[in-house]
């Protein structure tokens, strides 16, 4: 099974993600922390990424194309995307990969939240600088302030988590994502789901969905 979540940044996809490669095994393949692995070991394509993010900017659809291929390999079932696509140009992409692998996409999943829910999560949301586990400030802080529950390692606010970037995050979604709820919505595979939600409940409703 081959599956895509779509949602605002900060609507819970990579939570969500979390959750859903644990209960059925799937493969988490997150754009983002790819990139930011790339950015962490100094290599060209992060050192060509890094303005783009830090500036809350797409980085160029071939990059990323380049990047995901090069990871995945031969890897092409049991994958859940977080964060990819977001152009309609990488789901066209993505589309055309699948086929020359005999492969195709499952379900999509789009994580319905309202825009000043997405706005205040990012302003409140803390990362753990060791195992990534996301953390809110607010709803769903650690037992210990800024220490994670799991690894004990600081947690840390992304740089774009920073208000002016999460500004131009919101825009960027809006430009350049959202035509992609057109592009999936007449697929047959095109699932919503209601993000507004406790991540537990999110978690269930999704899980039920897959498993149909
Ligand atoms: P995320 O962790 O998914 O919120 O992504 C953080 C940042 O990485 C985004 O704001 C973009 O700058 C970049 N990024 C992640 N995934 C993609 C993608 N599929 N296409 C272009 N840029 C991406």
């Amino acid at each position: 099974m081959n599956v895509i979540l779509l949602g605002y940044p900060g609507s819970g996809k990579g939570t969500l993600a979390k959750d859903l490669v644990q209960s059925l095994g799937l493969v988490h393949v997150s754009t983002g922390d790819i990139l930011r692995d790339e950015i962490a070991k100094k290599t060209p394509l992060g050192t060509e990424a890094t303005s783009y993010m830090t500036s809350g900017r797409l980085v160029p659809d071939r990059l990323v194309m380049d990047m995901l291929k090069a990871r995945l390999g031969t890897e092409t079932r049991g994958l859940l995307f977080d964060g990819f696509p977001r152009t309609v140009e990488q789901a066209e992409s993505l589309d055309a990969w699948f086929e020359s692998k005999g492969q195709s996409i499952d379900a999509v999943i789009f994580l319905k939240v309202e825009e000043d829910v997405v706005v205040q999560r990012l302003g409140s949301r803390r990362t753990c600088t060791g195992c990534g586990k996301i953390y809110n400030a607010i709803s769903s802080p650690p037992a210990k302030e800024n220490v994670c529950d799991v690894c004990a390692k600081p947690l840390m606010t992304r740089e774009d988590d920073k208000p002016a970037v999460i500004v131009r995050r919101i825009q960027v979604y809006k430009d350049q994502t959202e035509p992609l709820l057109a592009y999936y919505r007449s697929s047959g595979v095109f699932h919503e789901a209601d993000g507004g939600q406790p991540p537990a409940a999110v978690t269930e409703k999704v899980s039920a969905l897959l498993k149909k």
